[in-house]
């Protein structure tokens, strides 16, 4: 369970940083990729799931779920919003933050996915909890500086904690 963690946490921590490569591709890009701030990125690892296994790839959805939620917070002007690539180089307008909360919530779901199937018991689900609710905290207060995108970094995963929770409270009754 400890070195998984360790693994997956490094991951998440790398992934942080992905969606932000469309900086450096700006001729294709634009700044806030629909490519680059979507669950895309996790499929890096993923094709290498045969050498490195799944666990990485739970840890790229971990990062790109605390990357995309915290971008949701930005208005849906300008830069805050997400952009088609080119030839398009096209916004997404007010569907902005919907785009990131859904992509933001389908790469929290599938990394809880991975890790309960990969991990016994509900240790894969408090595994993803945790790594996401602290990494999503830090990556709010450190690098957004922000308190509010700190708190909706701890959606999902307080949603996941209740769910944990509930499955303790009904596990003596269901054994
Ligand atoms: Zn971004």
């Amino acid at each position: 369970m400890f070195w998984r963690t360790v693994l997956v946490a490094a991951f998440a921590c790398f992934f942080l940083a992905v969606p932000d490569v469309d900086l450096l591709l700006l001729s294709l890009l634009h700044h806030r990729s629909i490519l680059t701030h979507s669950a895309l990125p996790a499929v890096i690892p993923f094709l290498f799931r045969r050498r490195i296994g799944l666990m990485p790839t739970a840890g790229a959805l971990i990062g790109l779920h605390v990357h995309l939620i915290c971008d949701a917070l930005s208005p849906a002007v300008g830069f805050g919003q997400v952009w088609l690539p080119a030839p398009f180089k096209t916004p997404l307008g007010a569907l902005s933050p919907l785009w990131l909360i859904v992509n933001a919530g389908f790469c929290f779901a599938s990394a809880q996915a991975i890790c309960r199937r990969r991990m016994p018991g509900l240790s894969g689900a408090v595994m993803v909890a945790l790594t996401g609710g602290v990494i999503g905290v830090l990556y709010g207060l450190l690098n957004e500086r922000s308190v509010l995108s700190a708190a909706v970094c701890l959606i999902f995963p307080g949603f996941l904690a209740l769910a944990i929770r509930q499955r303790l409270r009904k596990a003596p009754s269901g054994a």
